[in-house]
């Protein structure tokens, strides 16, 4: 019998992946088990980067439509959509074959199938296809990075036709001529705004009274008034109680959330995106006695060690932010720490992105959080409209808003909407991450004219010393 492996781990996403280069990095004797036949999980093959390619192609569609004229560019604009799949599905292949490759560098085997703990330090997998024969894998110890699924909604039956998750929302063959979406988070207002920008007539559907909930107030005020003004219908308060699906499209039962008052709307397609939940399907933690939350998440301690010896779990099966990149810093961490280093991620510094137009990118605290907790602070704020490359590209809409303790001028949060919101985060992140001040924001050198500057210029105005406003 051969060597037991050092660590076998179970889901080939951005947590697991990344787990198993940084174990291949430092000399463990490595395994991963994927099912879904390519590497790169939920995030690579039907999450971040498939919609971001759709983002990118269906706002070109918008630019070329209504913005070029602008600039002196006249083009007559058509749209051919399997070309726009097919060059979102390259994007993939492309990536997660990069995976791949990633795994022979460090030396990790990739074992396709289904993996099952079958006993502690041990991983049976069961590849697809009839008669395929089974492997069994020991091991030292397993890391659970089995990521998460969409969430259903009683009553609204995902087909992935009409009714569809992300990952149909990802693959629609033609522009539904009118699309309703079912929550007004992250996925419903990218994916929303893709449809919206290819043609689709899209009502968003929203349980609470704001879109993206949890977001800063005021960006979340603005995101929704933007989104307006590009066409995105909103119902707020309002839950959708049932769906029937016939040919000519499907009629979806809604209800008032504070007055009960009964409508019904009927449209082409309807995206469900109110949420993912952990996923742990026949994966066998329950007969080696892993501990599990009451929503169903694994339970870990800071270590990512689960309640039985040797068993770790990472990424959106845990909980917390259900973000790639907290499942890869994740994915590090817990490998060194098993290793016998020391690691640690510090959860409130992790940034979060919305990839619309404009985006939205948020890191810290919010006012809302912020005055809850009674903490004294003060805010800078700056609008795109002063920043003078927001004014050459014509992409003014939106602010930076930089929140900072009121007697140390510490970073506590800052909110951004607007153009490139998610790569201009990055820098307050790094700051806070350092412990830096609004003060250190605003006396680095920013290069002119750039979009960075509206940062700078609202930690000035922390200290109400803006210079273009
Ligand atoms: P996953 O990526 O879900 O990977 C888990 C893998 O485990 C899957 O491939 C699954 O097939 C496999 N698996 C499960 N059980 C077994 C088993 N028993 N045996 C073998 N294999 C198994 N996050 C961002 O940060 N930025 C974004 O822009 C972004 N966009 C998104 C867009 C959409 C439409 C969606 C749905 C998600 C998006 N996310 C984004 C979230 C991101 O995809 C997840 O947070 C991330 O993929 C979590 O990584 P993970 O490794 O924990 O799990
Ligand atoms: P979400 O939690 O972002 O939003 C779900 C929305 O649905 C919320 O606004 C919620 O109030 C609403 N809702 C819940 N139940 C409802 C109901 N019955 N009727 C109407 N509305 C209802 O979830 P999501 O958009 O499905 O995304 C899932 C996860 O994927 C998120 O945690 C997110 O972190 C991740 N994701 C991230 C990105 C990104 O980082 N850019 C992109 C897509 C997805």
């Amino acid at each position: 019998m051969s060597e037991p492996y050092d660590v076998v781990i179970i889901g080939g996403g951005p947590g697991g992946y990344v787990a198993a280069v940084r174990a291949g990095q430092m000399g463990l004797k490595t395994a991963i088990v994927e099912k879904r036949g390519a590497l790169g999980g939920t995030c690579l093959n039907v999450g971040c980067i498939p919609s971001k390619a759709l983002l990118q192609s269906s706002h070109h569609f918008e630019m070329a439509k209504h913005e070029f004229a602008d600039h002196g560019i006249k083009a007559k604009v058509e749209l051919d959509l399997k070309t726009m799949l097919g060059r979102k599905n390259k994007v993939v292949e492309d990536l997660t074959k990069g995976v791949e490759f990633l795994m022979k560098k460090n030396k990790v085997d990739y074992v396709k199938g289904m993996g099952v703990i079958s006993a502690v330090g041990e991983v049976t997998v069961t590849p697809d296809g009839k008669g395929a024969k089974k492997e069994v894998l020991k091991t030292k110890n397993i890391i659970v990075a089995t990521g998460s699924d969409t969430t259903p909604l009683p009553g609204v039956d995902i087909d992935e036709k009409q009714i569809v998750s992300s990952t149909g929302a990802l693959d629609l063959t033609g522009v539904p001529k009118s699309m309703v979406v079912i929550g007004a988070g992250v996925i419903g207002l990218e994916l929303g705004s893709v449809w919206r920008r290819l043609g689709a007539d899209v009502t968003v559907v929203e349980f609470l009274d704001v879109v993206l909930p949890g977001m800063d107030g005021e960006v979340s005020k603005t995101m929704k008034r933007l989104l307006e003004k590009q066409g995105l219908k909103f119902k707020m308060a309002t839950k959708v109680t049932g769906a029937k699906t016939a040919k000519g499209g499907v009629t979806l039962s809604m209800e008032g959330r504070d007055n009960g008052k009964k409508e019904t709307l009927k449209a082409d397609v309807v995206l469900v995106s109110i949420g993912r939940r952990p996923y742990t399907e026949s994966l066998g933690l329950d007969k080696v006695g892993v501990d599990m939350t009451d929503r169903g998440f694994v339970k870990v301690d800071a270590d990512f060690q689960t309640n039985v010896e040797g068993i770790y779990a990472i990424g959106d099966v845990i909980g917390g932010a259900m973000l790639a990149h907290k499942a890869e810093d994740e994915g590090m961490v817990c490998v060194e720490i098993m290793a016998g280093e020391t690691g640690h991620i510090d959860y409130g510094m992790i940034p979060g992105i919305v990839y619309t137009h404009p985006e939205v990118a948020a890191v810290g605290k919010t006012e809302e959080q912020l005055e809850k907790d009674g903490v004294k602070y003060k805010s800078g704020k700056f609008p795109f409209t002063a920043n003078s490359r927001a004014r050459c590209n014509g992409d003014m809409d939106g602010f930076v808003k930089i929140l900072a303790d009121a007697e140390t001028d510490r970073v506590l949060g800052c909110h951004i909407i607007g153009p490139q919101g998610g790569d201009l985060i990055q820098e307050v992140v790094n700051v806070m991450e350092f412990g830096g001040s609004a003060e250190d924001v605003a006396r680095i050198s920013h290069g002119h004219p750039g979009l960075p500057e509206a940062v700078k210029e609202a930690a000035l105005g922390v200290d109400k010393r803006s210079i273009h406003v």
